[in-house]
């Protein structure tokens, strides 16, 4: 796991327990509170973020955002249990009925406890937190349960799973839910975008995301440099033709 500062209140933390993928769990600083943004696979992972919040001040609020309903982003959540955790209504629903299987899909990436532990808040369009700077916003686009959140004092966007670099990963078929999502994204002129599996996202990253969807919707040709891409691109494609 490495840490890594990416704005002046905000931290990341990238752990690489799961093959092919490097995943980021966010910390977010503010005057009162701390934000976490996703708890990634368990207690154990979750050690250092509370490490660091503890060292920091033990008098702040936490507050944990689930981004979306997929197991690699929630299992931690058993770490803060008594805390409040929000996601959008879709997410919890989803979590409620798919925490179990989930896991047993998955179990050899459990890090420590991954017991279910739903978030206590949800919403349908957004929540500010006005003194903090801090806008959670409903984003469908990778899942239909997506939400991303802005940073309104450091214009850093955290996008979830929804902008990948090399290739974004499509989960569900609705594509032009997906592109309307992406172009939100310019209205926030993100000064920094980052992501549940990339870090350091340019605008460019956006536009190009847009054309992929664009594209797979249109069923053009494309080629890649990787195995990697077009084994997901096949998955997006089949995604995609899902009805
Ligand atoms: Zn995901």
């Amino acid at each position: 796991m490495k840490v890594r500062k990416i704005a002046a209140n905000a931290v990341a933390f990238s752990y690489e327990n799961i093959e092919d993928f490097v995943t980021n769990v966010f910390l977010v600083e503010t005057p009162s509170k701390f934000f976490v943004i996703d708890t990634y696979c368990g207690s154990d992972a979750m050690k250092p973020v509370l490490e660091r919040i503890n060292h920091s001040s033990k008098n702040k609020e936490i507050i944990v955002i689930n981004s979306h309903f997929h197991w690699d982003h929630v299992w931690g959540n058993a770490s803060f249990i008594g805390k409040d955790i929000i996601s959008h209504e879709i997410c919890r629903k989803f979590l409620d009925e798919q925490w179990e299987k989930q896991m047993k899909h998955n179990r050899q990436y459990i890090l420590g406890r991954a017991e279910k532990q739903l978030p206590n808040i949800t919403f349908k369009e957004k929540i500010i937190f006005y003194d903090e700077g801090i806008e959670l916003f409903y984003s469908p686009g990778h899942t239909i349960d997506s939400i991303s959140l802005f940073d309104h004092n450091e214009k850093v966007l955290y996008a979830g799973d929804n902008l990948e670099k090399p290739i974004i990963y499509v989960e569900n078929n609705d594509i032009k839910t997906y592109i309307k999502s992406l172009k939100n994204y310019l209205n926030y002129k993100p000064k920094k975008i980052v992501a549940g599996h990339s870090l350091d996202l340019k605008e460019e990253d956006i536009f190009s995301a847009i054309e992929y969807l664009k594209g797979l919707s249109e069923g053009r040709k494309f080629t890649f440099k990787t195995d990697y891409e077009r084994k997901i691109h096949y998955q997006n494609i089949s995604m995609i033709n899902k009805k």
